[in-house]
């Protein structure tokens, strides 16, 4: 009946088949949907595109957007990437 069959992909590069019904797939890839895309596309609406964890980029508290919405962002808020490695690599240089 809900059978389908994922492709998971691991954290050394390898895939992993599952079968079973894990619910909707990764609206990129064949991977089970962890996340919704939070990017709002005006009113009240978010993207809500399905997305795995692969696909998903964690933009703030429990957060996620989708690859495509993920680069807008990125090119829309340029100074908040480099504000997110620049103190990191400060406190890297206190420890010294
Ligand atoms: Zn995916
Ligand atoms: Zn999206």
């Amino acid at each position: 009946m809900g059978r389908k069959t994922y492709i998971s992909y691991m954290n050394d590069g390898t895939t992993v088949r599952i079968h079973g019904d894990l619910g909707p797939h990764c609206a990129e890839c064949l991977d089970v949907a962890a996340n919704l895309c939070d990017y709002p596309i005006g009113g009240d609406k978010t993207c809500d595109r399905m997305i795995c964890h692969q696909h998903s980029s964690l933009v703030g508290d429990n957060m996620h957007y989708c690859s495509a919405h993920f680069a807008i962002y990125k090119k829309d808020n340029p100074e908040m990437f480099s504000n997110v490695i620049s103190p990191f690599k400060r406190d890297q240089e206190n420890e010294k």
